[in-house]
């Protein structure tokens, strides 16, 4: 049964799951009627939203993510919070399956009725995955979740689209790695508000407090996020739930002295506009690559792009010669 725009936004005010699940659903769909629905959904809730402590969350496949974020999601669960998990994952395009956000990794939390996981939705690039996750947050949001935590894997492009959504910042890294600090990009470092050493129990205890001097040494070297001091560097283990409290501590009380700075509010608008343009370039990039006579030239032009016969630059312009937004 198909709900209407205001039965799914009154559901989702009054904390109705499904109707949750539906809405982002609805979000997530690349149909026409649906993404007017979704768009009517979403200006409906938004003057709901926006009171969430939104928090990023990336670091290396292996590093431990997915138990941390098993234990500091059940620790704000614990402390009286609702914690909504999404997660940004564009190399699920690819397979229409995900990694990330995978229920049965965080079995504690899936099964708390204070939490809700979604994986990544899938699409066909970096911008429209984000800005599914963007309006999965709005919603999530009017829902009633305090804190919500939007999940990358930190190997590629996701972590700036990651950090452009959230508040605060958090990037996970392994002990050990050594001088070259675990080949983690500086990009990526300059993103991160909070760097948190995982699993510093048992014999890894020591390394895990090497690494972060290695790593407080290395953020001092690095020029701070405008209106920030140097990121704090913690340690943690989420096995013994060991620091898990202290992660907690330090991110909020980074949110409460940036909302009294006034650079939360600065953070958000700035944000608020960047997504506007994203949005474009994304609906833009989809339009142009569905659109019939594109997709009818694509393949031939690839080819020859491939086989190195036509430039990229002339494909490119040929493509969006093809591409008239009225033409059937
Ligand atoms: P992800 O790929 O980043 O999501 O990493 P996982 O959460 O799946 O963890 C990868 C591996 O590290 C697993 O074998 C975990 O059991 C282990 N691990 C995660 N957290 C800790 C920890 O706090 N201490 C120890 N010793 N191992 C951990």
């Amino acid at each position: 049964m198909t709900l209407s725009v205001e039965e799914l936004a009154a559901g989702i005010r009054a904390g109705d799951r499904r109707a949750l699940a539906r809405a982002i659903t609805l979000v997530e769909s690349t149909r026409a009627d649906d993404q007017s629905a979704a768009g009517a959904l979403l200006d409906a809730l938004t003057p709901d939203a926006g009171g969430a402590l939104r928090i990023g969350i990336t670091g290396s496949p292996g590093v431990g993510k997915s138990t941390f974020i098993e234990a500091f999601g059940l620790h704000l669960v614990d402390t009286g919070h609702r914690v909504a998990v999404l997660a940004v994952d564009p190399s699920s395009s690819r397979t229409g399956g995900s990694i990330l956000g995978d229920k049965t990794r965080m079995p504690g939390l899936a099964s708390s009725p204070d939490a809700f996981i979604r994986p990544s939705p899938s699409g066909t690039s970096l911008g429209g995955v984000a800005r599914r996750t963007r309006e999965a947050i709005t919603l999530c949001e009017a829902f009633g979740f305090d804190v919500v935590i939007v999940e990358t894997v930190g190997a590629g492009q996701a972590e700036g689209a990651v950090a452009d959504l959230v508040d605060v910042f958090v990037l996970l890294v392994a002990p050990g790695g050594g001088d070259d600090l675990q080949g983690i990009k500086r990009g990526i470092m300059e993103l991160a508000d909070v760097l948190v050493i995982t699993k510093a129990d048992g014999d890894l205890a020591a390394t895990a407090r090497h690494t972060a001097a290695d790593y407080r040494h290395a953020l001092e070297l690095l020029r701070p996020k405008a209106g920030a001091g140097a990121a704090p560097v913690l340690t943690c283990s989420s096995l013994a739930g060991e620091g898990i409290p202290e992660v907690a501590d330090t991110v909020a009380g980074l949110r409460a002295d940036w909302a009294a700075s006034g650079r939360l509010a600065e953070l958000r608008s700035g944000q608020a506009t960047a997504w506007m343009w994203n949005d474009v370039q994304a609906r833009l990039g989809e339009a142009v690559r569905s659109h019939p006579a594109v997709e009818a030239l694509a393949p031939e032009l690839e080819a020859q792009v491939a086989a190195g016969a036509v430039s990229p630059t002339t494909a490119a312009r040929r493509l969006l010669e093809a591409f008239r937004p009225d033409a059937p």
